[in-house]
């Protein structure tokens, strides 16, 4: 599957690693290439030889800009000058009203009226018109579909859409060709669109690596769903890890992921933590929570890594400073 796109029993047409390269060759002088950084001390801990891929120094800060750009570039002239329009209160939002500004297409953010008025704040300095709605009382759904209809404009969900899924392999695709074959790759799951990417770049480029996706212990979806072989859906699970509070994998990812993906391990908010002050301390780095995610499993043990060669995706690293003083700071 990983050579031509192959159809769903429901009729949906999956991405392939072609798919990955044309992403890659829309995004080349745009995304940042981020490095491939190595640390003795990480190996010295795990045992293993960790290879990580930082896209919290991706352009807005997490990997979420690969996907967005790529699925607002690959739009017809007539679709970009009507617009696209997206519900997240996330980097996703971030990542579509920045990629519509540099592309010149007006953008649309549906977000519940509480969310955080950072969050607010920046998808508005990128340019995104922000369209609130009450969570408790409004179906986001129904209020895009509508604005949708009424304006003419192209839904660009967060993760289970082929160009997102295509633009989110992109990081894979760089990390292995700059850092050569891994033996294992960990990646964090939510909707599952960076894994599902992940998976299509890693296993073209190099099919023995085995890829493993990583996701909080309050909420594992991905792993139910994975180990019984259909989508399950949870209660939006409590963790710090913001990012990875889908509820649910997507038709698009889940049968990528299914097909592609080893197994899928979980890891406690504890280890998110120490995480995130190991790459402050350590590498320099400011890691959100979700961004943590697959390191703490090489740290944790959940993935055993020893004696290999193992990629490792840190997926973002926009938190705000308070919350990450508090993270880092040492228990007194
Ligand atoms: C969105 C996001 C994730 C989860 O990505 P999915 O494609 O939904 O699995 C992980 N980390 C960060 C920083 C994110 O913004």
């Amino acid at each position: 599957m990983t050579a031509a796109r192959t159809q769903t029993e429901t009729g949906l047409t999956l991405p392939s690693y072609a798919d990955v390269e044309t992403a890659a060759g829309r995004l080349r002088g745009v995304a940042h290439h981020t490095p491939a950084l190595t640390s003795r001390t990480a190996n010295a801990r795990t045992g293993a030889s960790l290879v990580f891929k930082p896209e919290n120094l991706q352009r807005m800060g997490a990997f979420k800009f690969r996907g967005g750009y790529n699925a607002i570039a690959a739009l017809s002239p007539e679709r970009k000058r009507a617009g696209v329009l997206t519900f997240s209160s996330g980097n996703h939002a971030q990542a579509i009203a920045y990629s519509g500004r540099l592309l010149g297409v007006p953008t649309t953010i549906i977000m519940p009226e509480d969310a955080p008025q950072a969050k607010m704040a920046a998808t508005r300095a990128y340019g995104g018109e922000v369209v609130l709605y009450d969570r408790y009382t409004q179906d986001r759904l129904e209020i895009g579909n509508e604005l949708a209809a009424e304006r003419g404009l192209t839904l660009i969900p967060p993760y289970d859409h082929p160009d997102v899924i295509a633009g989110q392999g992109t990081a894979t695709k760089e990390l292995i060709e700059d850092a050569g074959p891994l033996d294992m790759l960990l990646v964090c799951l939510g909707g599952g669109g960076l894994l599902a990417g992940a998976a299509l770049a890693a296993k073209a480029l190099n099919p023995a690596c085995r890829v493993f996706g990583v996701e909080p212990e309050a909420g594992n979806d991905g792993q139910q769903s994975l180990r019984s072989g259909k989508i399950v859906r949870i209660a939006v699970p409590k963790t710090i890890a913001d990012g990875a509070q889908t509820p649910f994998l997507g038709d698009y990812t889940f049968p990528i992921i299914q097909d592609l993906v080893e197994d899928i391990v979980t890891v406690s908010d504890a280890a998110l933590v120490d995480a995130m002050r190991f790459f402050a301390e350590r590498m320099k780095l400011v890691v959100e929570p979700t961004g943590c995610l697959a390191a703490a499993a090489a740290f944790t043990g959940a993935v055993p890594v020893e004696g290999r060669r193992v990629g490792v995706i840190i997926s973002g690293g926009n938190v705000d400073l308070a919350s990450f003083a508090r993270f880092v700071a040492p228990a007194s």
